[in-house]
């Protein structure tokens, strides 16, 4: 049976020693949220995760949902109580606005509760996640009558949150979507069409289920242009705020699946549902991108969920596990063998996985910041470029956090050997439900198309001069210090080769697009790593600092924090030479052989 350790440590270096929470605290609700007051936060989302979603985790992979004859879905048992427990502790909407029902904690938080419940029970975790997605959708683009009928109720938990963009003809191709809103004389619209693959869209641990639909209206363009958002109750709420009489939306069937059984993936009905309008008509897709940009990013975290609840299991068994002796002898004479743990190639699996756990925790960590200083700061400019860098980095963190997590997640199983196989250890588990990360939300492929075609351009390539600029500047800053050079010389190579990437594809894609497509994949892991690394370079230089300070206590973790960084840059990182000469390969022997000869 698997176990999970929360790693509240291992995020309080974060916000203490690497970034410096205490810098940030002019923003609203950060000044409140002190070190003591976050590490109490964080402890007690832990424990939670620990003690009652861990052991739900097999509960509800082995039960799943159960969609019963009059529509209802049930979730597994134990879910119903956890999800009460998870709303009454205010976890849903710690971030969100106070005047609406939050608490107004830094959004970092958020996300970082978002990895615990993800590494915990990726499944039930889901049903907060999307909640919080829908929820910041309506406050950015509700109007102030749906913002107060159905916010303060999803902050609270009492309904959740879903969103509504798949059909069965159109997934990534948005543009084809077929489901019709009509205007009513009272100004709603009715909303007629079947969508497919809805998380959490029909299930029974809220009172209500408010779906974000995307819809055509009567008479709008064809494509993307004519897409707008509607919110629609699966309730129609009363005029004192209570769930009232039922709309046309149902839940026709739900699938069968891989993994998240625990999460209900459902086709849904609307049947003249009764919805209405969020934003302006025929601007939906934009409305959408504020709930699917917050989706893509808690994908990303549930990439590194499960990578790290995979390696805490894996480093358990390779310590218990007794096969074979070290390579240079022995080293634990008594016993009939050694543990995994001494074998160096047990240990490259576990240092790969780790040295990417902390990395990713680390970039989760100073993105969501910078998604506090774009929401809450007062100065337009820094609002500006750290809206630039979520933007950037959104695809970057969905799509290489999520592949990698997956990769890792069958790495931490091959530690087990055979027993990794059989359903009992619980692996098999991480490796199934880490798999759809790398689809919904965009398949990576798209992510990668998002950032080469989309984001990279964008402004005039403010965004990525800015990233460049920002790396380079602290690199300069950390030129002469010796202890700093097996972190910042192996960056400073890497970071050339996602210049150089970045220049031949400006030369090389306007001309053939197919260059960019063919190498988009290649370009985002790079990308991703150079990232990692940057991360990588600020916790050393971190951990250094606070070594030679004194380090209180901490320095065996510190030094591991070291070895762990140093293990990166020799052992990771030097896989974007390759990615580069892929991409510089060009797309001729991807795209010469014809339909027909495959
Ligand atoms: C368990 C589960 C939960 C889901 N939850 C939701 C939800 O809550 N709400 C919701 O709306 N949807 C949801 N989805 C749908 C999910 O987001 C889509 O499956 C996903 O976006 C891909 O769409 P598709 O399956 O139609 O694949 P397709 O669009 O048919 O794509 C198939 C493959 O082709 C590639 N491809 C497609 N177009 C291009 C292109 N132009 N260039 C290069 N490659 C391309 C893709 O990368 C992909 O690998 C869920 C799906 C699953 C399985």
């Amino acid at each position: 049976m698997p176990t999970y350790k929360a790693p509240v440590d291992d995020v309080m270096f974060l916000i203490e020693d690497v970034f410096h929470l205490e810098r940030y605290a002019n923003l609203p609700g950060f000044a409140d949220a002190s070190a003591d007051v976050i590490t109490a936060i964080l402890g007690e989302a832990g424990k939670f995760c620990e003690q009652v979603l861990t052991p739900l985790n097999r509960i509800g992979d082995r039960d799943g949902c159960r969609r019963h004859g009059d529509g209802r879905v049930t979730t597994p048992p134990g879910f119903r109580d956890a999800f009460r427990a998870l709303a009454a502790g205010g976890w849903i909407g710690m971030s969100a606005p106070v005047e609406f029902g939050g608490q107004g904690l830094p959004g970092l938080m958020t996300e970082i509760v978002l990895e615990f419940l993800g590494s915990a029970n990726m499944a039930f975790a889901m049903y907060a996640g999307l909640t919080q997605g829908a929820i910041a959708a309506l406050l950015a683009h509700g109007s102030a009558e749906q913002k107060a009928i159905y916010v303060p109720k999803m902050v609270g938990g009492q309904w959740t949150g879903t969103m509504n963009l798949t059909e069965p003809h159109c997934g990534t191709d948005l543009g084809l979507l077929r489901t019709k809103a009509v205007k009513q004389t009272d100004g709603r619209y009715a909303i007629t069409g079947t969508k497919i693959f809805i998380s959490a869209g029909e299930h029974d641990l809220a009172d209500n289920i408010v779906h974000l639909v995307l819809a055509r209206i009567e008479g709008a363009p064809p494509g993307v242009k004519g897409l707008s958002l509607f919110v629609v109750p699966k309730l129609l709420p009363s005029p004192d705020g209570s769930p009232g009489a039922p709309n046309g939306v149902s839940c026709g069937a739900i699938e069968e699946k891989m993994g998240i059984h625990g999460n209900a993936t459902c086709v849904m009905n609307f049947d003249g549902a009764i919805g209405s309008l969020v934003g302006e008509p025929n601007r939906g897709l934009n409305a959408m991108f504020t709930m699917m940009n917050s989706a893509r990013l808690g994908v990303g975290v549930q990439g590194l969920a499960i990578s790290e609840v995979a390696y805490q299991n894996a480093v358990i068994y390779a310590k218990d596990r007794l096969q074979g002796r070290a390579l240079t002898g022995p080293k634990y004479p008594d016993r009939p063998a050694d543990p995994l743990i001494v074998h160096p190639d047990v240990r490259r699996t576990l240092m790969t996985i780790r040295s990417f756990n902390e990395a990713a925790r680390a970039l989760i960590v100073y993105t969501a910041l910078q998604h506090d200083v774009a929401q809450r700061a007062d100065d337009a400019r820094e609002r500006q470029a750290a809206d630039d860098f979520m933007g950037l980095l959104t695809p970057v963190i969905k799509g290489v956090l999520t592949d990698t997590g997956f990769a890792n997640a069958v790495m931490a199983q091959q530690i087990y050997g055979g027993h990794g196989y059989v359903t009992e250890s619980g692996m098999d588990q991480f490796v199934r439900d880490a798999r759809i990360a790398m689809i919904y939300e965009g398949a990576n492929g798209i992510q990668a198309l998002d950032l080469v075609g989309r984001k990279l351009a964008k402004d005039g390539g403010r965004a990525v001069s800015a990233f460049f600029q920002e790396i380079e500047a602290y690199l300069a800053e950390q030129d002469g210090s010796e202890a700093m050079k097996p972190y910042v010389v192996p960056l400073r190579e890497a970071l050339t080769h996602l210049q150089q990437a970045t220049m031949w594809l400006a030369r090389h894609a306007p001309a053939s697009p197919d260059h960019a497509g063919a190498g988009a994949s290649d370009y985002m892991h790079l990308f991703g790593l150079v990232a990692l690394g940057y991360m990588w370079c600020r916790m050393a230089e971190a951990a250094g600092r606070t070594l030679a300070a004194g380090a209180d206590g901490r320095a065996a973790r510190l030094n591991a924090k070291l070895v762990t960084g140093r293990f990166f840059m020799e052992r990771l990182l030097p896989e974007t030479g390759a990615q580069l000469a892929r991409l510089k390969a060009g797309a001729a022997s991807t795209m010469e052989l014809p339909a027909d000869a495959f």
